[in-house]
């Protein structure tokens, strides 16, 4: 579960206000599409919610951690219920997928048994089995995606979280991922994907957030925001997006 209180968050370095009173609550197996154009905060809330960075004011929880009052020793504990895939993948290139996520749970000190027991079931959940020998670069773009959303499945997340995870890809594997990451958040995963691409949320996303200005300018059920915007500003986005 993640909530925002009236977030405000100023960087120190160039002065930007970059959310300007976010309040927000995402709820445990959610499916959530946060939307807006470049420069409206989006990548700021993740960067909040993984503790890379502190609140100016306001509170910020993710799964029963008050972060504002988590000392630092214990961020790692917090960070365990996190998976974040980034935009790059960041898979490690000389070692093949099953590697690849056997390595990650050796890092946080998963047992033998319990790798020998996780790596296939998370391969399995993304569509990868008979990958496993493959190097990353033996791979689809879409396959690529889906070692890292398997890499990140097998630390058991409470939450997920996505940076811009389908504009490296063509349309056609980007609906194959989202149609992975659908079967995950009815798994009772909570999903939150940064994008300014709206028009693959309208059939995945439970609910949208719309993003501009560093303030959450309309929120609602996926088909209803994209459908039928109430504001302006969303309705502007959606017309200099849509195809
Ligand atoms: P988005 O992810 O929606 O593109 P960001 O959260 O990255 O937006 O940025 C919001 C605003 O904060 C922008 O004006 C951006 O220039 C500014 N910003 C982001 N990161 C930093 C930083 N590390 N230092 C200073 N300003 C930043």
């Amino acid at each position: 579960m993640v909530q925002m209180n009236d977030v405000r968050k100023i960087y120190d370095s160039s002065g930007t206000l970059a959310l300007d009173g976010v309040d927000l609550t995402i709820n445990e197996g959610e499916f959530v599409f946060l939307v807006g154009p470049s420069g409206s905060g989006k990548t700021t809330i993740i960067k909040l919610l993984t503790g890379e960075i502190q609140p100016t004011e306001g509170t910020v929880i993710v799964n029963d951690f008050d972060l504002g009052k988590l000392k630092r020793r214990k961020l790692p504990k917090m960070r365990r219920t996190l998976g974040i895939i980034f935009q790059d993948f960041r898979l490690i290139d000389n070692m093949n997928v099953y590697d690849n996520v056997a390595f990650a749970m050796r890092v946080v000190g998963a047992s033998a048994k319990e790798i020998k027991k996780r790596v296939p079931y998370v391969l399995e959940l993304v569509g990868l089995e008979g990958r496993e020998k493959r190097l990353p670069q033996e791979l689809s773009g879409g396959e690529q995606q889906r070692v890292a959303i398997a890499r990140a499945l097998a630390l058991h997340p409470d939450i997920l979280c996505f940076d811009e995870p389908t504009s490296a890809l063509d349309p056609e594997l980007t609906g194959e991922v989202l149609k992975v990451l659908r079967d995950l958040a009815d798994r009772k995963t909570t999903m939150i994907i940064v994008t300014h691409e709206m028009h693959f949320a309208r059939d995945v996303a439970d609910r949208i957030l719309f993003m501009d200005g560093g303030v959450v300018v309309e929120e609602g059920p996926a088909k209803q925001l994209i459908d039928h915007p109430r504001e302006e500003r969303t309705r502007q986005f959606l017309a200099h997006y849509s195809e």
